[in-house]
C-alpha cells in the first residue's frame, strides 16, 4: 500500500462510491414531492429537496481538492430537506392539515369579501 497510484485509486474508488449513493439519494428524494402548504410564504406548492451550501463550492472543491469536495458533498446532502417549493422554507404543513385549511378558508372568505377592482357601480 506504499504506491502512491493504487492510493490514488482507492481514494477515486471511494469517492465514485459515495457520489453514486448521493445521486441515488437525490434521485430518491425528487420522486417524493407532494403539495404543502407553507407557514412562511403562504402559499400552496410542491415540496422541493433544499440543500444548503453551495454548488459552486462543491464543484471546486472536488475539482481542486478530493477530499474537502467529498467531505462538502457529504455534508450538504445529509443536512438536504424537504422545503417549500417557492420560498425554501422548512415550516411546511400537509395540505389537509387543520392549519392548511383554517389559512385555505381565511383566504376564500377573504376574496369574496374584497370589492372587485372591475366593478364600478
Ligand atoms: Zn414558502
Amino acid at each position: 500500500m506504499n504506491d502512491p497510484g493504487v492510493a490514488l485509486g482507492v481514494l477515486l474508488f471511494v469517492a465514485l462510491l459515495v457520489g453514486g449513493f448521493i445521486w441515488f439519494l437525490s434521485w430518491a428524494s425528487q420522486s417524493l414531492t407532494k403539495r404543502i402548504f407553507c407557514l412562511a410564504c403562504g402559499s400552496t406548492a410542491e415540496t422541493r429537496r433544499v440543500m444548503p451550501g453551495s454548488l459552486l463550492v462543491e464543484v471546486v472543491a472536488w475539482c481542486c481538492f478530493l477530499l474537502p469536495g467529498l467531505i462538502y458533498s457529504l455534508w450538504r446532502h445529509s443536512a438536504a430537506f424537504s422545503g417549500c417549493g417557492k420560498c425554501h422554507s422548512r415550516s411546511i404543513v400537509p395540505l389537509d392539515s387543520p392549519v392548511a385549511q383554517a389559512a385555505y378558508t381565511r383566504e376564500i372568505s377573504q376574496r369574496i369579501s374584497a370589492p372587485s377592482p372591475s366593478f364600478r357601480p
